[in-house]
This record gives C-alpha cells, structure tokens and sequence, in this order.
C-alpha cells in the first residue's frame, strides 16, 4: 500500500487552519489520506483520535482527546468532524466494571467540550485509554483477509511478525476499551493491535509515525497474501449464457417489493458487472468462497450477513427464472427468521426484526446486484460488497475463512447505536420508485424530471439529443444531485434502441415504475402543403413512439408484478386541434388513443395509463421548448406577435388566466404516479381551462 503522507501537504493543513492546534490540523490529513484509501476503510469505517492540550474560557489548560465524529467520512473530514472530550475525565472511567452503551454515550455528550460536537465515536474510549498522541484504526482489508481465518493467529505472526499483539474479536464500546488497554499494558512494546474480525489499530507519537505504522503494517499483510496467492493453482471456471439483465433485474426487484409497495415502500437494484467480480462468480467453488459472513460486523448493518448466490444456467425460461428467485428469497427469509429467533430467545432479550431479506447477490455470469432502499445505500452495500469479494478471494490463498459467530452479528446488527447509523427513513410520494422520461432534453422534462426527483424518484432521463439531454440533467443534478439520476439516449422510433435503454434503467435502478411517454415533433404545413416525409417524420416519434415506448416498458412491469404508471404527455390538440398542424395534431390524436388501449390492455397486470393534456409551454428557465421552437415563430407571425406577446396571448386565453409552466406538467405525473386514486384511461388537462379543449 503507498504511503500517502507528504511533508508539503502536511504544512498546507497546518497553514489552512490556523485557528485550531497544529496537532488537529495534522489530524485531519492523515485521517483523510486513510479515509480516500478504500482498502484501508469504507463509508464511515474506522476513526482517528489525537491528544493534545487547550486553553478553556478560563485560559487554564485542559488535557483534550480531539476523535473522528460519528457519522463523519475520514476522506472529507473537517476539523469540526473531530469533537473534543475532557480526556482526564475519560481515563478515569477506566475502574468502572461494565458501562451501558446509553450510558457510554451519555458521558461523552457531558464531557465535550464544545456542546454542538457531533458525537464522538464509539471505539472513543478505546483511544482514550491508549497513552499514544495519535491513533489511527482503520478495517483493512488485508489486515481482515488474515483475522478471518480458521488460523488466525499464526498467519497474522507470521505476516506481521512480534510487534503486532492480537485480540479476539469484542464488541466496540467499553469492554473492548478495556481488553485493548490490558492487552496494550502487558505488551507495551507493541506498534500495532489486530482486532480478530474487526480491523487494526495503529500508534505514534506524531501524526506521521501513527500513520506510517499503519501502512507498514497493512503492507506487509498485503505481501503476506500475495506470496500466497503466488502458490495457488488457478481455479477451474463454469462457463455460461451470461443472463439478461432485462429480465433478471426487474424480476428480482419486483419479488423483493411486492407487498411493500402498497405502502409507497421499496428496493431499488443495481448491477455491477465487471469482467473481474464476474471472474469470481464463474469459479467452481464460488458458492463455498462467497456465501459467508460479512469481514467486519459492522457491514452487517448494510449487507445482512450472508449474500444469495443465483445459478440460472439451468433455467431455460421466465417462469423458471422467477421460481428461482422466489425460491431463494424464500428460503433466506426463513433462514434469517431462524436466526433472529435463535438469537433472541438465546441471549433472553426483545427486539423488533428488521426486515428479513438479502442485500447482496451474486449472480453467474451476469454480476453483483445489491439491493437497497435509497440510492447510497444500494452503492455503499456494493462497496462493500466487491471488497469483501476481493477479500475473501485473497484469505482463500491462505486457508478457510472463518466468519464471525452469529451470536457477535446479532449483537451488532441489532445494536441501538448501529441502528442509529441507518436513520430515520422520511417517505417522499415516489419514494422507491423509478421514473423514465422520453424527451428528456426539452423543457417540459426539466419540470417533470424536478417534481419527480422532488417527489422521492429515481429519475432516466432519454432523448436523442445528447447535448440538450446533458443540459436538463446538469441542471437537475444541480439541484438534486446526481444519485437518482440518469441520462440515456434513446431514440423512440427504433425498438433495438428503445430496449437498451430499458435494459439500461434495469441495470442502474432495478427496473421501472413510471413510464411518461414526452417526447414529440411538431411541424407547421396545411395540409395541402405537407409532404409526405415531413408527416412521417413527426408521426414516427409522436404516435410510433410512444406506442414503441410502451410496448418496451410492458415486459419490465409485467416482470415486477407490481403495478406501475404510463402517463402519455398528450396535447390539449387532441380535442382542439389547430390549422396548419395537422401532422402533431393527427399524431397525438393517435397517440393519445394508444394510450386508452394500452389502459383497456395492461389493467390485469396493475397498470394504469392516463394522459395529460397541456397547453403550451415555452420554456424551463434556460431550456427552451423544441416544440415551440418550431411552432413559435409561426404562431407569433399569424397573430403579429413578439415572443413575450404570444406567451401574454396563450395566458389571456384559458379561463384561470394562467402561464402553464412545465412543473405544472411534472405535478400531474406525480399525481397520477402517487396513485392517489384509481384511475386510469383519463385525460387531466393543464392548461388553466380553455372550453374548446375539455376532454369528451
Ligand atoms: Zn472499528
């Protein structure tokens, strides 16, 4: 592992926060070079501590432990990430025979020394009560690759040689503070501690030696492993049909909601295909190399502690495909519920079961797939995930892995200040689910797009404008972020490129849920002067399109199984149309019929179908309508208006005097979307009332 530290970048901390003592400053970037090494921790992994002195209002001085907060990341660690506790009053604690983890925490929150800290971590007392300045801790994955071993203890002396002490794996919180301090008293000579099942912590008396003990240490265990994995014969390999994602995917995704979607509750999927995580998964004994426990038990909380390997290599169609998953997700259910109960019942306390299905699987030839309920927890089980992979890969060099007992992972999974970790879940209207755009490089997507991201979506965003579409989504990342976001071209007269792009949605979030069918041409010719090409042209998107859209939407719902919305962005055309338009009008005529057969076909599996007819809409802040691109300048010629004159003109028309603006649009998709009521095969006009268009 590379030694990040460097003299110069040191000083730049030292110079960037001159408010604060040096020794803070020179926490925060060693913490930091440790937390961007995604070998050494991950998303909130390990923490860091330093001792130093300060002045209080009284300008006496006050021996101080300065410790990594919790819920802060060591790679973007601010100084206020680190709170300062009274450490002379910590130590003191050390006679204590048991402490409560309530109470553990009750005594850091009333010896801060600043009352807005964040709180301080809970292996604080384990730094505490360590004399070092500086503590670095951190879950390496080599370190764990050598602690999850039936033979743990020889392989770390042998790696990491007689100045390494090692203790079996302990629960964070005051009785680990109390072994390591013991541990570290009898070996005071020791540069580092292996926590069996856990990680490694390492000491100095400056920032530097704290940290280059760290890397000298997680270095000689990754050499230890690569020496072995020198020795080791190249496992044989099944080969196989790599699965469809298409199929897989929303299949998988609709077994783990169905039930949970009545309460606006789900999982969204994502699939991580890469040649070298599909290596593995093609590994004779890839059953027996994954399907263990998790490395360190506090990845429980976001992965469950067993993965679900699937084989499909036998299944030769859909229906044998859903067997298998339903098949599977049963069973790992029942086994967590045996779990669960065993546990409870052994250890003679209460607790509320989460929810008992998986968050990892493997699938043979096709990639990872992890499960969550947001975005960033479906990314941080895949982070976690792929190193355990990696990780288990590399012990399998040395010997058999042995997890942690369930007895230590129930302690964790069910701890109150693990949970905490999880948070409090606020459900958004379409929370869960996942929405795909066509047009999404117009101004109407940009307001649709923001109330669905508003709304708690995954949001696609398809067109094939690329560089309008990297507009709308810059814009709309802009303000959302880009976790629930994505952007696919997709042309919707052609069906090869209408399923990849379903094919893409599966992959990125799992499947879909709300399918808006947006984009549209618009030509102006009467019809004596229309050409045959320009008819086409705007019929092949307006009408084809939408029917090409919803015909490759059906199969990704109809494998969920659980429901779903298309919402047809019709026109107010469709029942007053306009002269020298006929081409959209006649398209969206048709389109907007397609949509009441669609609602008559696809009710028996859940879906509704409605349509919305809005008047028109210019533009979205900087995103013009290409629609009215076309039509504008026709329209202000024949009523002899400028541009803000024909917006005043639609405005002064409808009976609510209103401008209809593209979030006007985005919320009546998220009202249908919402199911708010049972509807389907209906027109929702917004276009403040004009009487010619009422819907009949
Ligand atoms: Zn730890």
């Amino acid at each position: 592992m590379k030694n990040r530290y460097d003299q110069s970048e040191a000083q730049q901390y030292i110079n960037r926060y001159p408010e604060i003592p040096e020794d803070v400053a020179l926490r925060v970037y060693t913490s930091r070079i440790i937390g961007k090494e995604a070998d050494l921790v991950l998303h909130g992994g390990g923490n860091t501590s330093v001792k130093t002195e300060i002045k209080n209002i009284l300008g006496e001085s006050v021996e101080a432990i300065f410790i990594k907060g919790s819920g802060w990341d060591l790679s973007v660690i601010e100084p206020q990430g680190f709170p300062a506790l009274d450490l002379n009053y910590l130590r003191k604690l050390r006679v204590l025979e048991e402490l409560s983890d309530e109470e553990m925490v009750n005594q850091f929150r009333t010896h801060l020394l600043d009352a807005s800290s964040p709180n301080p971590s809970i292996e604080t007392l384990v730094h505490a009560f360590l004399p070092y300045k500086f503590i670095d801790h951190s879950h390496a994955d080599a370190i764990v690759a050598l602690t999850n071993q039936e033979k743990a203890d020889e392989h770390i002396q042998k790696a990491l040689g007689d100045k390494a002490a090692i203790l079996p794996f302990i629960m964070p919180g005051f009785p680990l503070a109390q072994k390591t301090a013991e541990l570290f008293e009898k070996n005071p000579h020791v540069e580092c501690i292996i926590l069996k099942n856990h990680g490694i912590f390492t000491f100095g008396d400056d920032a530097q030696s704290a940290y280059d003990n760290m890397i000298k240490y997680v270095t000689m265990a990754e050499d230890y492993l690569a020496e072995a994995a020198k020795q080791v014969e190249p496992v044989e390999r099944v080969e196989i049909v790599p699965p469809d994602p298409a199929v897989i995917m929303p299949i998988l995704r609709g077994a783990l909601n169905r039930g949970l979607e009545e309460e606006g509750d789900g999982f969204y999927l994502q699939l991580r295909d890469d040649a070298a995580i599909r290596e593995v998964f093609d590994r004779v004994d890839a059953v027996e190399l994954l399907v263990s426990g998790v490395l360190t038990p506090d990845h429980v909380i976001r992965t469950k502690n067993l993965p679900v390997f699937l084989d499909f290599s036998w299944c030769d169609t859909e229906e044998t495909i859903r067997n298998e998953i339903e098949t599977a997700l049963g069973e790992y259910s029942k086994a967590y519920e045996t779990y669960f109960t065993t546990q409870v019942e052994g250890k003679g306390v209460s607790r509320t079961m989460l929810d008992t299905m998986p968050r990892v699987f493997m699938v043979r030839g096709l990639g990872l797939i992890t499960a969550g309920r947001s975005m960033k927890d479906v990314r941080i089980a895949a982070d976690i995930a792929e190193h355990t992979i990696s990780t288990k890969v590399q012990g399998s060099c040395i010997g058999s892995y042995a997890p942690l007992a369930d007895e230590s992972i129930f302690d964790m999974e069910y701890w109150s200040l693990e949970q905490v970790k999880l948070g409090t879940r606020k459900m958004a209207h379409l929370q869960s689910k996942v929405a795909l755009v066509t047009g999404g490089g117009g101004a109407i997507a940009v307001g649709i797009g923001r109330q669905l991201l508003k709304a708690g979506a995954c949001v696609v965003l398809t067109d094939v404008d690329q560089e309008r579409l990297q507009r709308v989504e810059q814009g709309l990342a802009a303000e959302f972020g880009s976790d629930r976001l994505a952007a696919l071209h997709m042309d919707v007269t052609n069906e090869l490129s209408v399923e990849n792009a379903f094919r893409q949605t599966a992959t990125l979030f799992g499947g879909v849920d709300v399918v808006v069918p947006n984009a549209g041409l618009a030509h102006v010719a009467k019809l004596a002067d229309l050409v045959d090409e320009d008819f086409q042209r705007v019929t092949a998107v307006n009408m084809f399109g939408v029917f090409k859209v919803i015909k490759g939407a059906e199969p990704l719902l109809r494998r969920q199984n659980t429901g779903g919305d298309i919402i047809v962005n019709s026109s107010k055309n469709v029942f007053s149309p306009g002269a020298s338009f006929g081409a959209y009008s006649a398209s969206k005529a048709g389109a907007h019929q397609l949509g009441k057969i669609a609602a008559l076909e696809m009710a028996e599996i859940g879906v509704r179908v409605n349509m919305i007819n809005a008047d028109a809409i210019f533009d979205a802040g900087e995103v013009s309508s290409g629609l009215w691109d076309v039509v504008g300048p026709d329209r202000m010629r024949s009523r002899n208006l400028d541009p803000e004159g024909l917006k005043e003109y639609y405005r002064q028309r409808n009976l609510l005097k209103s401008t209809v603006t593209a979030d006007h649009v985005g919320n009546a998709v998220v009202f249908f979307a919402a199911g708010f009521t049972p509807t389907t095969g209906a027109t929702l006009p917004v276009d403040g009332g004009v009487p010619d268009a009422f819907p009949r």
